[in-house]
């Protein structure tokens, strides 16, 4: 199993970093988790696309997270030779979702149906609204999803992916929560997204200040880790964006606390699942 962090950013635009989004790689294809800013420009990249991933799982529906998937949605379409309806596994309110994304996307819809005659159907998804235990069960993988906890963002989901005996879990935007740790026991790989407090209570700014009370800092971040035996910590969705020369910092607030690996996130960061 391989994971790609696709996309180690956050809501503010940032040149060097896209929007969060991890791809996870398995025996059984690519999964995507979460489809922020410029994630299909990223998934090129590394070989993958709308139109080739098994699934893709949504965290929550905080726009960071969902920015482009009207983007998968009508790439899935285009690129596809045949009906190839998108599977998308994601919290309660996932379903109205697509059906907004599909309306929005409309007009589009329309010129195309019109315009190419080899297509002749029109775009579609397979929903399945998720809360938690086993939500895909295939060949020698199995993905678990578990509650986490964004309030007032209601309702958000973790993952757990194993694929024989390796496992990664994405913890998506959540404090420190019990969803969260059933998921990480004893996982080979957590990929958390987390802030820096410290950095940002030096801004003062309100709207900002306001992101600390439902996300994780990085020592919330590594405790989750430590308490819970995981091999391996990525810390992505970087918030404010790592200034040149400060990644050890960063590095730090976590090895304060975890004593296995930890490693910061860019773009296209590639890890090979091993024990
Ligand atoms: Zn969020
Ligand atoms: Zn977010």
């Amino acid at each position: 199993m391989q994971v790609v962090i696709l996309g180690s950013g956050s809501p503010l635009p940032d040149p060097q970093r896209a929007g969060p989004s991890t791809l996870v790689r398995t025996a059984v294809g690519d999964f995507l988790f979460d489809c922020g800013r410029g994630v299909l420009m990223r998934a090129a990249a590394v070989g993958s696309g709308a139109a080739a991933i098994r699934a893709l799982f949504l965290t929550h529906l905080h726009s960071d997270h969902i920015t482009d998937l009207n983007d998968i949605y009508t790439m899935r379409w285009t690129m596809s030779f045949q009906p190839n309806p998108l599977p998308v596994y994601g919290p309660a309110g996932t379903a109205p979702l697509l059906r907004a994304t599909e309306a929005m996307l409309e007009p589009d819809i329309g010129y195309r149906l019109a315009h190419h005659g080899d297509l002749k159907w029109r775009p579609s998804a397979e929903v399945t609204e998720v809360e938690s235990g086993v939500i895909f069960n295939e060949g020698t993988v199995r993905i678990t999803a578990a509650p986490t906890n964004h309030a007032p963002v209601h309702p958000t989901v973790g993952y757990r992916i194993n694929d024989g005996e390796h496992s990664v879990v994405i913890a998506g935007d959540t404090v420190p929560c019990a969803g969260l740790d059933e998921l990480c026991e004893k996982a080979d790989v957590l990929i958390h997204t987390v802030v820096r407090r410290d950095l940002i209570e030096e801004f003062g700014l309100p709207r900002l200040t306001d992101v600390l009370d439902y996300h994780s800092s990085v020592p919330d971040a590594a405790q989750t880790a430590a308490r819970n035996g995981v091999g391996t910590l990525i810390l992505t969705h970087l918030v404010p964006a790592p200034a040149p020369g400060t990644e050890q910092d960063w590095l730090n607030q976590a090895t304060n606390h975890f004593r296995g690996q930890v490693v910061l996130a860019f773009d296209l960061l590639t890890l090979d699942v091993i024990h």
